[in-house]
């Protein structure tokens, strides 16, 4: 069984083959059993404080914002009912709704996880909708389509697709050390594995094996996959590697990384058990919370469940 990490595992079925179906969709949204999760600047209504959860409303109360054609998203089907986000930018709230809104970095880990996924699945969506309102071919303003899943151009016919943007992520190993990074835009003493974006026309592994040797001057061999994590700020999909360093010696770019060093395997699995306890002690060395994949990336390494 994989491991799933934070905004992972969406229990909903996006039955994605039924998007285009318009009748469908308006038969949802006339469902009283149909559920609605508003965002506003990107950040989810929620209830509750102590235990936070999302703030899941019936279609009425944003029955005019939907009609007036506000962005909507069909998320997908759960606990035999449909799920919808809408983007309530610039509404006055609905009377019935609780205004309280959280950030999604600091509100999905006190979530179900099932919850932080589907929060993933609509703020990527809400924002890219958000960000290309037109053409990227010739300009014009393009609409949403698909019950939210494309965005067509009348101008020149062209179809446009959210995005979702790969990023690898990696721990390059030597014996029993893992070279870890600090970023220069990250004040204090945090430390992460090192990652960047794919690039076009580059695999993976080619992205890890040049990342690596771009951010510490480390030249990598053998690239092994890990586990993948949907990283919604905006759309990156965080793909975790293991990597076998064979040379030693570092060289930051110092556009990117502050200062990048070799750690023990037992200075990595101390930092992961402290990092999984509380927060950070900023005047030690520290690896991220487990909301992130670098996390666990370190954890599994350290105690001994991957190897390159
Ligand atoms: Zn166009």
């Amino acid at each position: 069984m994989d491991d799933v990490y934070c905004f992972g595992g969406n229990p909903l079925d996006r039955v994605s083959e039924r998007r285009d179906d318009s009748d469908w969709i308006i038969e949802l949204l006339d469902d009283s059993q149909t559920r609605v999760l508003a965002l506003r600047d990107l950040k989810p209504f929620i209830r509750g404080t102590t235990v936070p959860a999302l703030d899941w409303h019936p279609v009425a109360p944003w029955r005019d914002r939907i009609d007036g054609g506000a962005p909507l998203i069909f998320l997908g089907l759960g606990d035999g009912r449909a799920h919808f986000a809408i983007d309530a930018a610039g509404a006055s709230v609905a009377p019935d709704v609780d205004i309280e809104r959280l950030d999604v970095r600091a509100l999905a880990p006190t979530i179900a996880p099932g919850e932080a996924a589907i929060l993933a699945e609509a703020r990527s969506l809400l924002d890219w909708h958000a960000r290309h309102r037109f053409c990227a071919q010739c300009g014009s303003p393009t609409t949403m389509v698909s019950a939210g899943w494309k965005r067509r151009c009348p101008g020149c016919r062209a179809e446009h697709f959210p995005r979702t943007d790969p990023v690898v992520i990696m721990l390059a190993i030597r014996g029993e050390r893992a070279l870890l990074g600090r970023n220069r835009r990250r004040p204090g003493s945090r430390f992460s594995c090192l990652a960047g974006f794919v690039e076009p026309g580059e695999t993976p592994e080619e992205a890890v094996r040049r990342e690596v040797r771009e951010e510490a001057g480390v030249h990598c061999g053998r690239v092994r996959y890990l586990a993948a994590q949907p990283w919604p700020f905006p759309s990156s999909l965080m793909m975790g590697f293991l990597t076998e360093a064979l040379t030693e010696e570092i060289t930051v770019d110092p556009e990117e990384i502050a200062e990048a060093r070799w750690f023990t395997r037992d200075e990595i699995r101390e930092m992961v058990m402290r990092a999984a306890t509380g927060p950070d002690d900023p005047s030690r060395v520290s690896i991220p919370a487990p909301v992130a994949i670098a996390h666990h990336i370190c954890r599994r390494w350290s105690s001994g469940l991957d190897s390159v």
